[in-house]
Formats: C-alpha cells, structure tokens, sequence
C-alpha cells in the first residue's frame, strides 16, 4: 500500500481529511468531484465533507478534529499510526502553528508533513511573517495568485525583491524551507518574482522548477543553473547572521548562489551573453527524481547554452568538471552450518577476505587535465553478511564505490572494476559519467580569467554532468564551503555572495 498521510484541514465547522501519497499525489479515495487533481491542497478553496475511507484510520471525520501530537513525560508524541515525527518537546506551545521561529524542524524529507495543518501556505506565511535575518528588505509577503477559495489558510506567496542585497535576498530563500519534494513554496516565490521584476525575461514554470531566459541575439549563451532543495532541517531554520556568517539549510548549498543567480536576473537586462536561468528541484535526492533531468526530457531546447555554470558551493573558486561515480555489489558464498559445528560449512564473510585484500591494496590514479589534478578513490562502503550468532553464513556482500577520473567514461570505469575483482560475482548497483572540465572553450576560458583564479577539480558529482552529456561544457561555481554542504551548522560567508556577484557581473557585463 502506498503509505498515505493524512491532513485534516478546518474550513469553518468542517474538517476534510486531503491525503498526499508519497509522490504528492492525492490519493483518489477521498477525493471529491468537484477538486481538481492537485498537489496543493491548503489553496483549493473548501469542499465539502468526506469521510476518510483510509485502510488505517486517520482519526479525522467531519465535524471533528482530534490533535497530531500529545505532550507525554515532556515529550511530544506523534499520534499518527504511519509516520514517525521529530519534533522537539520545545515545539508545542501557544505560538507554534503561528511563528516558524518557535516550530521544529520537520524531517519528513520530501513528504507532506501533517503538522503542517494549513499545508504550504501556512508554512510560507510563517516564515514570511517576520523580518528576514540582518533586518534586509528582501522579502515581503503578498496575497498568492492561486488564491481566491474560502479555506481559511489562504495562500501567501513570499515576495523576493531580487533588487535588493544578494546577502538579503539569500537569507529570504533560505526563509523559505524547501526540502526535496517539498519546493513548491519556494518555487512559487521565484516564479512570481522573475515575473513582476524581470520583464525581459521569457518565465517557465514547470514542476517545482522555474525557467527563465534572454532573447538578445547575442553570440553565445550562457546558462546559470542551481538547484532549490535542501536536505531535510537540522533544526537550522530560520536563518541567523553571526557577523560575516549567514546560518541555515541551504545557506552553502546552495541557496547562496541561487540568490547571486536571481539577483544578475533582476539586474542585469542587458547582459554581453545570452542568458539561461534554471532554478530546479529535487538535486539533493535520487536521481530520478532530478529536476534537471526533467526539464532535459521535457523543455531540451532550454537546456542550450556554449557555457553552463552551476552554482554549487565551491567557496567562488573554479571547480571543473567532476569525478565519476560507480557502486557495485560483490558477493561470496559459503554453506550454512552450525557454528559449533563449524567444520560442517564454509563461511561466506571470511570468503571475502580476498575481496577486501584487494581494495587494501588498490592503488589510485591522480590524472592530470586540463590542469586540473582529479584524484580517484576505490572504497568499501559497506559489507552485510550473517545468519544468526549461532549459524556460518553462507552470504556475505561487499558493496564498493569507484569515484573516477573523467578521462574514463561509464564502461571504462566498469570494466577497470571488474579487472580489480576478477573471479567474484559482480554486480553494478549505480554508474554515472564524469565531466571533463572543458577549460579550453573561449566562453570558459573567459570565466576563469574573470574569477582571476586558477580552476581545480571538482572532487565529487554533480549535475555539470549531465551538461557535459549535452555537449555543454560546465562548471561548479558559487559562494558557500562544499564541506559545510548538509551539516547542522551549515553556513556561508556573506562576502563570498557579494563577491561572487561582482565575478559574474563582471563577466556578463
Ligand atoms: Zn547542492
């Protein structure tokens, strides 16, 4: 079954009951005729009551509404039977479904969460409610343009005011909490900002990611791409400034340079370049749900441009290209027995020794292009094996990570993996290409003569791949410390976001 949630919301004495599956779809049991098919439900205007029809019950009927959490021994407690919440016991108080500041993060990573009882709407209007950090004029909020229905959680669409300081209008962004699957909120901020304040801009709108782009029939094109998802709060939200250091999810990656990217868009209406702005959804989980790989399927003639420059932390230095990456599986065998009869089986994890010989002793290539030094690595990321503490397993498997330099293409890297475990059972899990950096193409060469720093490799994949699969070449960078990428701490240097603003001014004027 796929595992739905529930979230009651009160229009006036009734309370219907919206499910969200896992891929944000609205689960048809409880839908009514007259609702569109729709992933926002908090701005649809009131319907009438339904009975939840859930194979679990959700506890929700018309006319009736019981709470998602208890206070118990001091620790709040999720009352909802399909879905683990993390909220702090600090959370529950008077204040908590009105300010973002006294809320918990939510962990629920691309999931509706049911606290959030007024959906989207409510969380943006939250966060838009209060100054941004540092006291900036960034961000404002204003009625949303789906508005119009009855509910009383009527939408609020943050308003970013590309205009003002990239340090602010970062800040707002990062205001805005837009883990994977959940950028909609964020999304419908950037739309409507490009709209209103970019009018030389043409603006797509398609999923949870936003287009926009020149048409000033200049020589070249360039794209400048950053993803808006975050991975899920650390209890890092909202922002806060600690003298030149901007804390948050998203601060580093990547938020900062997505606000460098919308403030060029805003300010710059006459660029020396074409230019491509791609702000999308879901980097930061499988690769299938990348919205980059979305809009290549479905908007291509987007996606053309002589140079891409994704904005991905690399503290406004020039990493080009990226590492490669390929997992695979190997297994042993062995026969079961009883460990006080050890004699009686072969044992599968003492099996793998070998296999484990072999990686000790394996020694990488650090190759050379373009200038840049890529370092390659070969790991054992994870091993599983075992029956009981009383049984010789008869399976034991070794799963390995090959990061390669990208002078391998995807079957070079696996036939190199499969020379190194010649003889085992072997099975690839995962292969994406790397990137070569491309330096030699004038409109790169160009950039890097604007940074005024010699490029290095990007240690690591990122999407410059899947440019570099279209012909384009592409490179990583953006203010922000990639080490600081996910951590509870994250945070950027606000000087990096006005530097890089000023490199890519400067190249683009
Ligand atoms: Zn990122």
């Amino acid at each position: 079954m796929d595992a739905l949630l529930c979230l009651p919301i009160r229009t006036g004495r009734r309370v219907r009951c919206v499910w969200v599956s896992r891929a944000k779809r609205r689960c048809s049991d409880t839908l009514v005729p007259s609702v569109r098919p729709s992933v926002r439900p908090s701005v649809r205007p009131s319907v009438r009551p339904v009975r939840c029809r859930r194979p679990v019950p959700c506890r929700s009927r018309p006319g009736r509404r019981r709470p998602t959490h208890a206070v118990d021994r001091g620790e709040v407690r999720c009352l909802r039977p399909l879905r683990r919440c993390s909220r702090r016991p600090a959370a529950l108080g008077p204040s908590r479904v009105g300010s973002l500041s006294a809320r918990p993060s939510c962990v629920f990573r691309g999931r509706w969460c049911p606290d959030r009882r007024g959906g989207r709407a409510g969380r943006v209007a939250s966060a838009a409610s209060r100054p941004p950090a540092g006291g900036g004029r960034a961000v404002s909020t204003a009625p949303g343009r789906r508005g119009g229905g009855r509910s009383v959680a009527s939408p609020v669409v943050t308003r970013l005011d590309l205009t003002a300081s990239p340090v602010d209008l970062c800040a707002a962004l990062v205001d805005v909490p837009s883990v994977s699957g959940d950028e909609g909120g964020l999304a419908d901020a950037v739309e409507a900002a490009l709209r209103e304040q970019a009018p030389h801009l043409e603006v797509l709108r398609t999923g949870d990611a936003v287009l926009a782009r020149t048409h000033l029939g200049r020589g070249d094109r360039v794209l400048l791409a950053g993803h808006l998802d975050t991975v899920p709060i650390a209890d890092n939200l909202p922002s806060h400034r600690d003298g030149h250091l901007l804390y948050g999810c998203g601060t580093s990656d990547m938020k900062a340079g997505d606000a460098a990217f919308l403030h060029l868009a805003g300010t710059l209406p006459t660029p020396r370049h074409d230019l491509t702005f791609v702000f999308y959804d879901c980097e930061e989980v499988e690769a299938e749900r990348n919205g980059l790989g979305r809009i290549e399927r479905e908007h291509r003639d987007w996606l053309v441009a002589d140079l891409a420059i994704l904005g991905e932390p690399t503290n406004v230095g020039v990493e080009a290209g990226c590492q490669g990456t390929l997992r695979a599986e190997i297994s042993t065998t062995g026969r079961r027995a009883h460990s006080a009869r050890s004699w009686l089986g072969d044992n599968a994890i003492h099996n793998a020794t070998p296999v484990l010989q072999r990686l000790a002793a394996y020694t990488a290539r650090d190759v050379d292009i373009d200038g840049c030094v890529y370092r390659e690595g070969l790991q054992a990321v994870r091993i599983a094996g075992g029956v009981a503490g009383n049984v010789v397993p008869d399976a034991c498997v070794v799963t390995v990570n090959f990061r390669f330099a990208p002078d391998r293409d995807a079957a070079a890297a696996e036939k190199h993996v499969r020379e190194v475990f010649d003889g085992f059972e072997l099975v690839i899990t995962d292969l994406s290409p790397g990137a070569l950096p491309g330096l030699t193409v004038p409109a790169a060469a160009e950039f890097i003569a604007a940074t005024g720093a010699a490029p290095s490799a990007k240690y690591g994949w990122t999407d410059v791949s899947r440019f570099a699969a279209l012909g384009i070449p592409a490179l990583n960078y953006g203010p922000g410390d990639p080490n600081l990428a996910h951590t509870r701490e994250e945070n950027v240097d606000t000087r990096q976001i006005t530097e890089a603003v000023g490199v890519l001014r400067r190249f683009l004027s």
